[in-house]
């Protein structure tokens, strides 16, 4: 057992000291089972400013740029990945409304004063079949006449569920057919806002991603942040939302694989093989191979998240090659991951098919990476058209 400490062990800088962790690392499992969400998560995180990060000094917060949030976010995903894609959410609108500062926009500084504060943002966009994503919707955003807006709509996949204080929606507003908007608003909890009990997934399951059902749900003028017109916007918020999701989406998945790592190793310590005269597997070389394969694969991804994060935090200018770049770290980190659990699987042996069985829940947790936008599809066609340029239409050729 004394070659367990071979693995390697990194001492990191985080707000998440070990004895956090360790007691979230705890809760995991019970969340999991019973389906809940990890409140006493939130609770503890909070305290240590960890809903501030992103949040600039000068606005009550901790001034960390992504860089510094992504490393903490594989951190904690290493204990609860659930826990820690949840909160993403929460993170994206607070780095959102720091770029947009950073620019001189300063239309979001409410919510970084309100993060400050304790509120608890959330990301209601996804809806049901619609693959323009941020660039069409499927809620009806009709003006108050007040400035306000009151939109109708049914929201999928609402992290923080049971949690969230401020829910940030989008919808259209075709009150001109000639000039259709896509309005962006901040909503409370309150009339016309219906959070379902629907959420029972294999994976994810404590990020209690429900439906909200939206009927008339009133955004006054103060909250309504943004008016872009619809279709596919290079508008600085389009550009926040997506960087941030991107990398902090590759955060997330990044520590279930470290964690995938960690356990094969307890794995290939911990199994003997009675062929070779109750040696551990660690010492058999086709298991050492796996091992190292999962190594080898980790390996690779949390210095490219750290090179791209850290050009978003300074600003570098990539222009066009800034999408490609995002989609191609969100979907080499989510992909990558899930070939590392794999091959921790390969070496756990038939226990970690156990409901009870960490590296299974993570089996399970992992594969929700393939789903957040920018999904394969999408991801491939950005690329794609950066390096072929886009398909002529049929007959313009
Ligand atoms: C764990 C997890 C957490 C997430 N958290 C958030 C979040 O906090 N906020 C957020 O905005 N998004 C969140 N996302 C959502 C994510 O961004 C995607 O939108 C989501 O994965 C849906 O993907 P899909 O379109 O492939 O799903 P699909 O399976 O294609 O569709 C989802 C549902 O819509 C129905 N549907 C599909 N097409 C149609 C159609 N044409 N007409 C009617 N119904 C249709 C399907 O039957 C299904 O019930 C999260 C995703 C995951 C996996």
């Amino acid at each position: 057992m004394a070659d367990q400490n071979h693995a390697a062990v990194e001492t990191v800088e985080s707000l998440i000291d070990d004895e956090l962790l360790t007691r979230i690392r705890s809760r995991a499992a019970t969340h999991d089972r019973e389906n809940t969400f990890p409140e006493d998560d939130l609770r503890e995180l909070a305290e240590v400013g960890y809903l501030r990060m992103l949040v600039p000094v000068e606005h009550g917060g901790l001034g960390y740029g992504f860089a510094r949030v992504a490393r903490e976010q594989t951190r904690l995903a290493t204990a609860a990945p659930a826990t820690a894609l949840a909160i993403n959410m929460h993170l994206v609108w607070t780095g959102v409304a720091t770029l947009l500062g950073k620019q001189g926009d300063h239309s979001l500084d409410w919510l970084l004063e309100e993060a400050a504060a304790g509120e608890v943002f959330a990301f209601g966009n996804s809806e049901a079949g619609n693959d323009l994503v941020l660039f069409g919707s499927r809620t009806r955003a009709v003006p108050t006449g007040d400035g306000g807006y009151g939109f109708t709509g049914r929201k999928i996949f609402t992290s923080l569920s049971p949690v969230w204080t401020r829910l940030g929606v989008f919808g259209l507003d075709d009150s001109d057919p000639e000039a259709p908007l896509l309005v962006h608003a901040f909503l409370d909890r309150g009339p016309g806002v219906e959070t379902l009990d629907d959420w029972d997934t294999v994976g994810m399951r404590a990020t209690q991603s429900r439906t909200t059902v939206l009927s008339e749900a009133r955004a006054p003028a103060s909250r309504v942040f943004r008016k872009l017109p619809a279709g596919p916007s290079a508008d600085p918020l389009i550009f926040g939302i997506f960087a941030g999701f991107e990398i902090l989406l590759a955060a997330v998945y990044t520590g279930i694989g470290q964690r995938a790592v960690e356990l094969a190793v307890e794995a290939a310590h911990r199994r003997t093989s009675m062929k070779n005269g109750g040696r551990p597997l660690a010492h058999d070389p086709d298991i050492r191979w796996k091992v190292a394969e999962a190594g080898i694969l980790q390996d690779g991804i949390p210095p490219q998240i750290q090179a791209l994060a850290t050009d978003v935090d300074e600003g570098v200018p990539h222009g066009a090659a800034w999408f490609p770049k995002l989609v191609g770290l969100k979907v080499r980190a989510t992909e990558n991951a899930r070939l590392v659990v794999d091959q921790a699987l390969r070496v756990s042996g038939g226990s970690s098919l156990a409901n009870s069985s960490e590296l299974g829940r993570l089996y399970r947790d992992v594969v929700a990476g393939m789903f957040h936008p920018s999904d394969g599809e999408s991801a491939h066609a950005t690329v794609a058209t950066s390096l072929l340029g886009p398909v002529p239409e049929p007959g313009s050729e």
